[in-house]
């Protein structure tokens, strides 16, 4: 596959992503790369961890 749409922005990327943890495929933008999750996860993770 060459292009997947970021199920965060809707947008067309030609670098998916997926997240490890919900599996929602995003471009390069809205997935952080140190935690190997899509930023709505690595948010939500952050959110309970208190870090
Ligand atoms: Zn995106
Ligand atoms: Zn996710």
């Amino acid at each position: 596959m060459i292009s997947a749409l970021c199920n965060i922005c809707g947008k067309a990327t030609k670098q998916p992503h997926s997240c490890t943890f919900c599996g929602a495929i995003v471009c390069h933008d809205h997935y952080n790369v140190e935690m190997g999750m899509c930023l709505n996860c690595a948010q939500r993770l952050r959110h309970i961890k208190k870090v």
